[in-house]
């Protein structure tokens, strides 16, 4: 197998350079906005900005939760920005894309968990872009199943919750989160009538047959679309990576999950929840 200090090929990626990255830093710049491709350190910058897209963080770069795998901050957010929801309708107007991803930070001390300022975005993206797909990949609600449904009723056409790794692993990687309560959160995306999507992150120790459970619940809670990418290490402060998957397994990933009744998986090293988003808004 590759040794761990050195990233095997397949990690490869494209420089950031080209005429639409630097459109895309403009807009993030004058917009002031946040995005999960800066904030998470994500591989993927120079191909998707180079693109022409970006992934949009609201409600702040500050996150009340600490996952052990994320470069975003930890910490007591500030006040939230009620102009917010505009400006990222506009930037995602100029950037001119067909669908477009929203995450967010978790907002744990908000009683509504951020809720109305997501609606508020989606209403705004929906307004200047009517014909733009929305995916919005929306936090743990940690049961506040009220912010999850105002979250979600606001017209986009994908909902994801990210799992990111298999049942054993949860308290060490995402220490305030529980799984089975994540899988519960789908389920509600699903009975409420959303096309539902979640990603597992793969090499941080877990077992194929970890994998398969944690495919099998999802199906079991309504998933329609899977993404499984390799976990990399952000900084010497986050957790470890485990293992480097190799391209095939990664494939053969793909096949079991569609096996098991996924209807969409996407399976690569680089597969990140919003990466090559559009591909699979209609399947
Ligand atoms: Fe941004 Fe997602 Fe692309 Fe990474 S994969 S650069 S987070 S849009
Ligand atoms: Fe990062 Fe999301 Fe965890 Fe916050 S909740 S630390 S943004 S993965």
């Amino acid at each position: 197998s590759t040794p761990l200090h050195r990233k095997p090929s397949w990690l490869r990626v494209k420089l950031p350079v080209g005429e639409n990255f630097t459109k895309v830093r403009k807009i993030v710049d004058e917009y002031k906005l946040h995005t999960i491709c800066q904030s998470g350190n994500c591989p993927n910058m120079g191909e998707c900005w180079g693109a022409g897209t970006a992934t949009f963080m609201i409600l702040g770069n500050v996150c009340t939760r600490s996952c052990t795998f994320c470069a975003v901050a930890t910490g007591r957010p500030n006040e939230y920005d009620t102009d917010e929801p505009r400006r990222v309708a506009e930037a995602i107007k100029l950037m001119g894309v067909k669908h477009a991803v929203i995450t967010s930070v978790n907002r744990d001390e908000l009683k509504d968990r951020g809720a109305e300022i997501w609606y508020q975005t989606v209403i705004e993206v929906k307004k200047l872009n009517p014909h733009t797909t929305i995916e919005t990949l929306i936090p743990d609600v940690k049961g506040n199943w009220e912010a999850l449904y105002r979250m979600i009723s606001a017209g986009q056409e994908v909902v994801s919750h990210n799992m990111e790794t298999v049942k054993r692993l949860y308290r060490r990687v995402r220490p305030q989160a529980k799984y089975e309560r994540s899988l519960e959160q789908i389920q509600r995306i699903k009975e409420y009538g959303k096309r539902t999507k979640s990603g597992i992150m793969l090499g941080l120790g877990e077992t194929d047959e970890e994998v398969f459970e944690a495919m099998d619940d999802l199906v079991a809670h309504g998933l329609d679309v899977l993404t499984l990418g390799q976990y990399l290490q952000p900084t010497k402060m986050h957790l470890e990576v485990a293992e480097y998957i190799h391209p095939d397994k990664f494939a053969f990933f793909k096949e079991e999950g569609l096996k098991r009744g996924l209807k969409y998986v996407e399976s690569g090293a680089l597969v990140r929840s919003s990466y090559h988003a559009e591909r699979h808004v209609n399947v």
